[in-house]
């Protein structure tokens, strides 16, 4: 790990995800804070020995590859934890993860791992679009709702931390099925995204990139959803009980699960996607023979 630099006060480092590295004089602010303490650790080391002391984490989102490190970094430096309200929901209470992934259940042992609950951590300052003042840092949060239910992305002087709002290629490539939280929110977010002038943007699963190479990502981006959509209609011209069509959907995208937990993962993104052709009033929901089942609507039947 090292750390990166893209104008005078920006740079970021590579963990699982990138972490933005915002630094007035001899103080930085993070933009997320890596999976756990083991990775916060390293962080805090090497930027000890650049001279940086840690004063403020904006966590983008309540995964916890991204806000896992939190806990350790606040315990350590006092650093003041920043994150949107209902992100800050999952990141003081990290059990609510695996909970919703779960149904609302009790989840089973195989949700409550480290990828799903990361360690909790108290959040200092509720954060909303528009302007922040962080360590006397003048940054703009930008609402990007869509992977997330209130996922923000942080333009800090010439570059914008995308967060997890787009994906770059291999990412696609290997997931196929890019995890939403809601299909319209991430279509519009990947629109402001293109909207969003400056110099580098930073995927935090990829690496910076340049306004024409934004503009590229954001179309293919788009295009992986508008397929995903695709898929399910296809399946519904009759009615599909919703774990046959989560199996046949993975199955026309070639992705074969064998871990339960990332099978939660895959049905809940379907499921946003059903949510969302209902909304646009495509798809509609039944129950028979106690089976919940989903198809088009009769009206869409003849298109
Ligand atoms: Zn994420």
């Amino acid at each position: 790990m090292e750390l990166e630099t893209l104008s005078e006060h920006v740079g970021f480092l590579t963990t699982r995800v990138k972490v933005g590295v915002l630094t007035n004089q001899d103080r930085c602010i993070l933009v997320d804070s890596g999976l756990d303490s083991s990775t916060a650790k390293k962080i805090l080391s090497l930027l000890g020995r650049e001279g940086l002391n840690v004063v403020g984490v904006i966590n983008t989102h309540s995964h916890a590859d991204h806000y896992g490190g939190s806990s350790y970094i606040k315990s350590k430096t006092g650093a003041r934890i920043y994150s949107s309200a209902l992100e800050a929901a999952i990141i003081e209470n990290p059990c609510l993860e695996p909970i919703y992934f779960a149904g609302g259940a009790h989840p089973p042992r195989e949700l409550m791992n480290k990828f799903m609950m990361g360690e909790a951590c108290s959040v200092d300052q509720i954060v909303q679009e528009g302007k922040l003042e962080a360590n006397s840092l003048q940054v703009d949060i930008i609402n990007l709702p869509g992977h997330s239910p209130q996922q923000i992305g942080v333009l800090a002087e010439k570059t914008f931390f995308c967060a997890d709002s787009v994906f770059p290629p291999e990412v696609l490539e290997k997931h196929q099925i890019i995890f939403l939280h809601n299909v319209h929110d991430a279509l519009e977010s990947l629109k402001k995204l293109s909207a969003i002038n400056c110099e580098y943007f930073l995927p935090s699963h990829g690496e910076p990139l340049k306004k024409e190479e934004l503009e590229k990502l954001v179309s293919l981006n788009r295009e992986s959803i508008k397929m995903v959509e695709k898929t399910i209609l296809e399946n519904l011209s009759s009615p599909l009980e919703l774990s046959e069509l989560i199996a046949r959907v993975l199955n026309q995208h070639n992705m074969s699960i064998t871990s339960y937990s990332e099978y939660h993962l895959f049905s809940s993104t379907i499921k946003a996607y059903l949510s969302y052709l209902q909304e646009k009033g495509l798809i509609e929901f039944k129950v028979k023979n106690n089976y919940p089942l989903a198809s088009k609507k009769p009206s869409q039947l003849e298109l």
